[in-house]
């Protein structure tokens, strides 16, 4: 199964792209994480890139269309993969298109802006486990620590409320048309690629249940 998780920053895709893997066995293939992969090692890639994504930008899609490419050669990729944070662009998908890489579902995750902004504003990270907090949903025992370690909690630099304002305008500037793209794609295809729309807002496991329903629908 080849499917597609759009969204927002913050929808809460990478959340749900745990459940999807769990169930499903396909591999979470996200950029985001593959880019920061690169940032930690310090590879060229990572120092190129690294500036782009701290401001919110995108990466030019040369760049990300390759990645993805090459990850999806992998062996692992071969009963399928989720996308989470990809494609982002008309011409990401395109290049999805013209690869003949053929997509049986997209399921969209809707969060308003203002919702986006409180969590993300509010996320704090332990940067050597990746564990994550919320100050307010979520806080660790002792403000600013992890609760494992009592090392130091920091904010990603993205996270930060004008960067994540920023995001947010290139999301609607440049990820959103993906709706009407895939939609379309949609209706012209019969219903292939299936479009599912859940409601991102609220708790996680009444969100988890709404996907697992566009996932039975795409499934059939
Ligand atoms: P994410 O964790 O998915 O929000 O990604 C973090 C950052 O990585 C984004 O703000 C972009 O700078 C970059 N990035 C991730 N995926 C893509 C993509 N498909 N196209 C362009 N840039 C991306």
């Amino acid at each position: 199964m080849k499917l597609i998780l759009l969204g927002p920053p913050g929808a809460g895709k990478g959340t749900q792209a745990q459940f999807i893997v769990d169930q499903y066995g396909i591999p979470q293939v996200s950029t985001g994480d593959m880019l920061r992969e690169a940032v930690k090692s310090g590879s060229d890639l990572g120092n190129r890139v690294k500036s782009v994504m701290d401001s919110g930008e995108l990466v030019t899609d040369g760049i990300i269309i390759e990645l993805v490419q090459e990850r999806i050669s992998q062996p692992d990729c071969v009963r399928g993969f989720l996308f989470d944070g990809f494609p982002r662009t008309i011409p990401q998908a395109q290049a999805l298109v013209d690869a003949g890489v053929e997509i049986d579902g997209v399921v969209e995750i809707q969060v308003p802006d203002a919702e986006i902004i409180s969590r993300l504003a509010g996320r704090r990270v332990h940067p050597g486990s990746g564990r994550v907090y919320h100050v307010t949903y979520n806080p660790p025992k002792v403000d600013g620590k992890d609760d494992v370690s009592g090392e130091d909690l920091i904010q990603r630099d993205d996270d930060q409320e004008d960067t994540i304002r920023n995001r947010l305008e290139v999301y609607r500037e440049q990820t959103q048309p993906l709706v009407a793209f895939y939609s379309d794609m949609s209706d012209a295809g019969g219903g292939r690629p299936a479009y599912c729309a859940v409601d991102g807002v609220g708790d996680t496991d009444a969100i988890k249940v709404q996907v697992e329903t566009a996932l039975k629908e795409i499934n059939a």
